[in-house]
């Protein structure tokens, strides 16, 4: 029998070993960003701050847009989908 895969709801791709693969090519995605669409370091881990404790996320996926969170969150003029924007 499989092994059920357990549910992550607050996690970022970055946090779960079965998406190692897809985690990466979202990091090459970001390198690639022109260094003035990037977002600072410090924005964007304060952006995900506020995605892990959003009831949107869910397995790294923001459920309002559909969009990668980590990769949202790098670019410096994205926003928060919802509203109010959490960032
Ligand atoms: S609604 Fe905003 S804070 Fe919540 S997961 Fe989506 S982008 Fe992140």
């Amino acid at each position: 029998m499989m092994e059920k895969k357990p549910f992550c709801r607050r996690c970022l791709l970055e946090d779960m070993p079965d998406e190692a693969a897809l985690a990466q090519s979202i990091r090459e995605l970001i390198d690639l960003l022109p260094e003035e669409k990037r977002a600072p370091a410090d924005m964007t881990a304060q952006r995900l701050a506020q995605c892990r404790a959003c009831d949107r996320l869910q397995n790294g996926m923001c459920m309002l847009c559909g969009c990668y969170v980590e990769l949202r969150a790098a670019k410096r003029m994205m926003k928060c989908p919802d509203l109010p924007g959490k960032w």
